[in-house]
């Protein structure tokens, strides 16, 4: 996406609003694929030997959730916001040449940055049985109810844990006349 300032006037706000196709291989490891190209929206100014531009991209990514496999929705909202110089003062500024100024890599590197680290179809969502793959948001698999009599209420063991949570209580009272 070019920005071209050849004709703009110093001082001046001009609007931004691109529809941008992103490569899906930006979404990182996790596979996601762009519903629809990333909306580009905002402003650029140039004043002297500067443009400032001011932007937001958003987009919508299906990913598959972490747990159970299904398709999610991510909604990206990144904010893309650079001053680019005809004479950059260091090495990590970014410069311009010709009055015109490529925001993809910009864009690009904005997206990589923002790939979700977790990707959850619901907060709570239950996964796969790990034993017989059933989906456990869309109910119990008869694996699971018979994990469940692990737990400590159906454990003979459980009791005496709780009795000797009491240390030295016998040693005390003898002490006493
Ligand atoms: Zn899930
Ligand atoms: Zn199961």
């Amino acid at each position: 996406m070019i920005i071209d300032f050849k004709d703009a006037v110093e001082g001046e706000f001009y609007t931004i609003d691109e529809t941008i196709p992103l490569d899906d291989a930006l979404t990182g490891s996790r596979g996601g694929r762009f519903k629809a190209p990333a909306t580009l929206k905002g402003w650029y100014t140039f004043s002297e030997d500067t443009l400032a531009v001011n932007c937001v991209l958003e987009a919508e990514v299906l990913f598959d959730c972490d747990r159970c496999g299904a398709p999610t929705t991510v909604k990206y909202k990144v904010p893309v916001e650079e001053t680019f110089f005809k004479d950059p003062p260091d090495e990590y500024s970014l410069s311009y040449d010709d009055e015109e100024v490529d925001l993809t890599p910009v864009v690009h590197d904005r997206v990589v940055l923002a790939s979700p680290s977790q990707v959850l179809c619901r907060k709570d969502c239950k996964g796969l049985c790990p034993r017989c793959g059933q989906n456990l948001n869309e109910g119990e698999c008869e694996c699971n109810i018979n994990d469940g009599k692990d737990d400590d209420k159906f454990n003979p063991f459980s009791v005496l844990k709780n009795m000797n949570n009491n240390p030295g209580g016998a040693t005390n009272g003898s002490t006493k006349v």
